[in-house]
């Protein structure tokens, strides 16, 4: 099996290294990241300016750009032989609820799964990677059962991983996306030169966070595998909508 690797996190960050690292009994490593942090790229491509891909010491490329664009270019030229899977992480915090909207780390499989690819995405839940040997042995498991028996071609799975020593996760189940509150408003100050800037607030506490969603199981210990679909077609509105422009 040959492996496409890429995060949202940058090259550098631990969660990408452990994931290539528990992916090598797989088959083929290729690791593919972002320069730089872009936590929150979502779906971007860069189209203003060239991407440079560049090697680090460890055999990882590192493109300056989003984690879209790293799964992109790899997928589109920039390697011959053609990949089997592509899995994103380990990402230093949650993509749960409406999280996976903005998630890089989520983003990136997704694009592997345009392209009609199994696609993964693995986050640990909570920031700070005290548990990340164990966010990475989960990881493994479930390549091993992808390995063993694939799901329908393509899908993309959102896995989020408890931050707790493996043998206190207590298994690991199918969950819906749960839902947030809005956001917590934007945070206000003035840089330097008195100038007022912005920061984006933190994300809004989980609002359906009940049995079945991704939240509950978090909560519940266990790790959470939610299968995502790309279609936004609001399909329950479509006839509303007709007869709304037939009036
Ligand atoms: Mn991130």
């Amino acid at each position: 099996m040959r492996i496409l690797v890429s995060n949202d996190d940058g090259y550098f960050a631990p969660g990408l290294a452990a994931l290539a690292r528990a992916l090598t009994p797989f088959g083929e490593v290729v690791v593919v990241a972002p320069e730089q942090n872009r936590s929150g790229a979502s779906n971007s491509l860069t189209l203003d300016r060239p991407l440079v891909v560049s090697t680090a010491q460890n055999g990882f490329y590192y493109v300056n750009g989003t984690p879209t664009d790293c799964v992109h270019i790899a997928l589109t030229g920039m390697f011959q032989e053609p990949f089997d899977l592509v899995v994103s992480g380990i990402n230093n915090g949650q993509n749960m609820g409406d999280d996976t909207l903005y998630s890089g780390t989520v983003a990136a499989a997704m694009e592997g799964f345009l392209f009609g690819l199994p696609a993964i995405a693995f986050s640990l839940a909570e920031k700070g990677i005290d548990h990340l040997d164990s966010a990475a042995k989960v990881a493994r498991d479930v390549i091993a059962r992808h390995a063993e028996q694939a799901l329908p071609t393509p899908f993309l799975l959102n896995v989020n991983i408890p931050n707790l020593p493996y043998d206190d996760i207590k298994g690991i189940v199918s969950t819906r996306l749960g839902k947030r509150h809005p956001s917590e408003p934007v945070f206000v100050s003035a840089n330097p030169r008195g100038e007022k800037v912005y920061w984006i607030g933190a994300v809004g506490a989980a609002r359906d966070a009940g049995p079945g969603t991704d939240f509950y199981a978090l909560a519940n210990a266990r790790v959470s595998i939610t299968a995502l679909r790309v279609d936004l077609t609001d399909t329950t509105l479509l006839s509303s909508v007709e007869t709304w422009l037939a009036k």
